[in-house]
């Protein structure tokens, strides 16, 4: 059996002008080391990829320098829609919330109903209902609040009003990645010593979305996949990744047509989305531990880690 990885992202993007201020790319490679390191143990200690993709994500929510959980984007009205999904590939079990407004863990929400419910997908008043009958943790909207989103929301109804993808907003300008044009989502696969994969994304989605828009994150197939072939997750512009089917696209190129998976996710990154001008990227890793993190901008917070190897982690192309 090969070695257990875990692999994680935080978002795409364009790389800004004050990119290269070193303390700023410090801070992100610092916390995606932190939350690889986390990934890592759960894996060393013999846990499932499951319990390690859970762990990584909700560190990757509580860290505000990500467009998860704490540090989410704001819609039009200036309030918090958040989304997230997990999936084991090992029983294609799946739970997702959608436009959760008072989950701090959106993750451990969508775990929940994967476990706990007869059900794949539970949205708004429901899903948070649902959370807290599972005991999970109840926040107001404050908590999510960051300045730099706010300024990034109030640019982007300032400008063309359209929606911006969270790395993608020109001018959090200490930000190593353009925060007005980033993507924001955050992520975690992971390959367990048992062989088994699973998959988990989490994200505020587009900053001055509309509210009631839900975007690929909590999409089982598009945004966030996992099987006894491959997991997927993904972080770009959501609309084009559902309609593509982009996650579950890597995984059935690889099961119906033998595509190896760097080949099968650099089909889906560097062909099929940029054909209807999808951005963005995704990591994903087979059950062989092959590991790819394949994205279509500048750069994509992003890293790596086999248990009993060092970290690896990666911002720029
Ligand atoms: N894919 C996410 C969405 O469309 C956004 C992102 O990745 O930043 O909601």
């Amino acid at each position: 059996m090969n070695t257990p990885v875990i692999a994680i992202h935080g978002g795409a993007g364009t790389i800004t002008r004050a990119a290269m201020s070193p303390a700023k790319q410090a801070e992100y490679t610092a916390a995606l080391s932190a939350v690889l390191e986390a990934g890592q143990r759960v894996l060393a200690d013999g846990g499932s990829a499951l319990d390690a993709v859970t762990e990584a994500v909700r560190l990757l929510e509580d860290c505000p320098l990500f467009n998860a959980g704490r540090g989410s984007v704001l819609t039009h009205a200036g309030t918090y829609e958040l989304d997230a999904a997990i999936m084991d590939g090992a029983t294609l079990g799946a739970g997702a919330v959608a436009c959760v407004k008072h989950l701090r863990n959106p993750v451990l929400a969508a775990r929940a109903v994967m476990e706990k419910s007869q059900h794949v997908l539970f949205a708004g008043e429901g899903a948070e209902a649902f959370a807290q009958a599972q005991g999970l943790e109840l926040v107001t909207p404050d908590y999510y609040f960051t300045q730099a989103r706010t300024d990034q929301w109030e640019r982007a109804r300032a400008g063309s009003g359209t929606t911006l993808l969270d790395h993608d907003a020109a001018t959090l300008a200490a930000e190593p990645i353009d925060p007005d044009t980033k993507f924001g989502t955050v992520g975690a696969v992971a390959f367990d010593a048992q062989g088994r994969l699973a998959a988990a994304t989490s994200t505020g989605g587009v900053t001055n979305k509309q509210v009631g828009r839900v975007g690929d994150t909590p999409i089982v197939g598009a945004g966030c996949f996992a099987d006894d072939v491959a997991a997927v997750s993904a972080t770009g512009t959501g609309e084009m990744f559902i309609r593509t089917v982009a996650a579950y696209d890597v995984a059935a190129q690889m099961r119906y047509a033998g595509v190896p998976l760097e080949e099968a996710a650099r089909r889906v990154v560097m062909e099929k989305l940029p054909a209807i001008e999808g951005r963005g990227g995704l990591i994903a890793v087979d059950r062989e531990g092959n590991v790819t993190l394949p994205f279509n901008t500048e750069g994509m917070y992003r890293g790596f880690a086999r248990v009993g190897e060092p970290v690896n982690v990666w911002i720029y192309g």
